[in-house]
């Protein structure tokens, strides 16, 4: 499970980040409501953690923008004190449960563990996409063409979507890193050739028409073989 946490507590936000680790939680924190924002639009979270009080663009603002864009990601919203109209703004805006500071570490844990069982977005979201004669189960983790089909490993799965959803266009290395590997991450291009090569692989043995195109400069993109 991917969580984002957005909190200008850099220390608050960073200890959670641990916490949620120790869990076998990955999770990435920003300080600030734009970078949540910008963060939250990739659609690679499970679960979103959201501060109310933030310098800039606050929490609501934050949430309201995120619901805009058509990102269902659960919301867990802090909010600082006990304050009732912060928590029906917050639910009026499209939070998902909100948690009052200070809360304990389980509590939390626990509670962004309900939401992620219940969470409709982010990689696994939906239930299946096409292009060509191939057809891709977000949820078993499957590529089919006709009456072949192969496993997909998580990381395989979310290129597939990725250039899948974005079959009219290139979808850049850059971009592939951004969504899968999140923006602090390592991962270099490198990382997602290896993956385009075992995709190749896997459209060859199910001896599909789609093949991932190199464009060279730009990134990949599906097209079909005639
Ligand atoms: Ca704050």
């Amino acid at each position: 499970m991917r969580v984002l946490i957005v909190e200008d507590e850099k220390k608050l936000a960073n200890a959670l980040v641990q916490i949620l680790a120790a869990d076998s939680m990955t999770a990435d924190a920003v300080y600030t409501g734009t970078e949540g924002l910008d963060n939250a639009l990739t659609g690679i979270y499970d679960v979103i953690v959201l501060d109310i009080m933030l310098p800039g663009m606050d929490g609501i603002s934050v949430l309201k923008g995120i619901r805009k864009e058509g990102i269902t990601t659960p919301v867990l919203m802090f909010t600082a004190k006990d304050d009732l109209s912060d928590k029906v703004t917050g639910l009026d805006s499209g939070a998902d449960d909100y948690l009052t500071k200070p809360f304990a570490a389980e509590e939390l844990k626990a509670r962004i563990r309900a939401l992620g069982r219940r969470s409709t977005s982010g990689i696994l979201s939906g239930s299946t996409l096409s292009h060509g004669d191939l057809t891709l189960d977000l949820k078993a983790c499957c590529l089919c063409c006709g009456n072949n089909r192969v496993k997909l490993a998580l990381k395989e799965l979310s290129v597939m979507e990725l250039l899948m959803k974005n079959s009219d266009a290139a979808v850049s290395k850059d971009m592939l890193i951004t969504r899968i590997w999140g923006y602090d991450s390592e991962a270099e291009d490198n990382n997602v050739e290896v993956y385009i090569s075992f995709l190749r692989k896997k459209l060859s043995f199910l001896k599909s028409k789609v093949i991932i195109r190199t464009m060279r400069g730009i990134g990949y993109m599906l097209t079909e073989e005639v």
